[in-house]
């Protein structure tokens, strides 16, 4: 198949939507990360999207709308949780997905067997223009290969995808460059499940006290079940192995160039990248939390494309705000192995 590369204006956007009213995928353009969306009320183009990135089936898909009201259009949930018309006032459009009861129009191969669904409205324009386009709401889970580091480029989804899916509407770089924040209201008390553009502050000034997923910070253990089935232990990964050095800037600084060697490279603050003695990849600004959400991404995959590293030594983000994102998501690459030059 011949992957169309498709700009995001007014004529790439009605092609995008006719591809996708007819069972077609595309990657679209979000303010967190390119997503391959599919029309999410049609069980078999949904499948699709499981077999182009190798995803395992029973791993859930964020459902995309363009209006609040597409919930009700759509049957999308059974019941309005408590909180949810607050969160949804709050934070949409934006980088936030709620878990709400499912209503009877979710295919099973959305919501992976379970009885939620995962609902997000997306600030980016391009991304409401083709749910409007194609009249209908859209299933669309990160656009990388399953395990990848996501894609926050129309070229990083090619590169995944190319002869797999319909088309990519090219909507530029993507503004936050980590997944949405994932809250839960199906349960009991709201629970977050995944961090990321919303930080948890936020999220509590609207809702009062959220618990915090075992799985956002610690590894699972054998035989234990995520609550999000996505926080898999390794995940997000370039092919070179990495390593999190948890240290002050000195301490990091010394400890790679102790080990610089062939195939080493460093995954660092912006500040550290001329004081090693290694290639050296940037993930943001030191203490700018929202630098190093939208540089991370990229640096894992440019680690990829250069594949001269067999070891990255990364500094350890602090997981605070929108570095909890950060944080969560480079630990999943690092399969949690951390060196903590803090503790000796
Ligand atoms: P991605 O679309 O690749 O960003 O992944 C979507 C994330 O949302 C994954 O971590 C899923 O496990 C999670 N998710 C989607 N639907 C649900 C649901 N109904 N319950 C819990 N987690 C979900
Ligand atoms: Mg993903």
């Amino acid at each position: 198949m011949e992957t169309l590369l498709l700009k995001a204006d007014q004529n790439g956007i009605e092609k995008a939507g006719e591809i996708l009213a007819r069972g077609g995928l595309v990657g679209i353009p979000t303010e967190t990360v390119y997503g391959l969306a599919a029309n999410a009320l049609d069980g078999e183009a949904v499948a699709r999207i499981f077999r182009a990135k190798g995803r395992p089936m029973d791993n859930p898909l964020i459902v995309h709308i363009a209006d609040v009201d597409d919930i009700n259009r759509f049957s999308l949930i059974s019941e309005v949780p408590a909180g949810a018309v607050e969160l949804a006032s709050a934070f949409w459009p934006g980088p936030l997905t709620i878990i709400m009861p499912k209503g009877k129009a979710i295919p099973d191969e959305v919501s992976a067997g379970l009885d939620t669904v995962a609902i997000r409205l997306p600030e980016h324009m391009a991304a409401r223009a083709v749910i409007r386009a194609a009249d209908r709401p859209l299933a669309a889970p990160s656009a990388n290969l399953s395990g990848s580091p996501s894609p926050t480029t129309a070229q990083h989804v090619l590169n995944d995808m190319d002869g797999k899916i319909e088309a990519v509407l090219d909507g530029g770089v993507c503004r936050v460059g980590v997944e949405s924040t994932v809250v839960t209201l199906a349960g009991d008390k709201p629970r977050l499940l995944r961090p990321g553009g919303i930080t948890l502050d936020r999220l509590e000034s609207v809702l009062g006290e959220v618990e915090v997923d075992d799985a956002v910070l610690n590894k699972l253990r054998d035989g234990e079940t995520a609550a999000s089935p996505g926080m898999k232990y390794k995940h997000y990964a370039p092919k070179a192995h990495v390593v999190l050095i948890k240290a002050d800037d000195d301490a990091y600084i010394d400890y790679v160039n102790s080990h610089a060697d062939d195939g080493v490279a460093a995954l660092c603050y912006e500040n550290d990248v001329r004081r090693v003695n290694v290639k050296a990849y940037s993930m943001g600004r030191k203490d700018d939390y929202s630098s190093q959400a939208h540089a991370l991404f990229d640096a894992l995959r440019a680690i990829d494309d250069d594949a001269t590293a067999d070891i990255v030594y990364a500094r350890c983000p602090k997981p605070d705000g929108i570095g909890l994102a950060v944080y969560n998501r480079l630990i999943r690459a690092a399969g949690f192995e951390v060196i903590d030059l803090e503790e000796v």
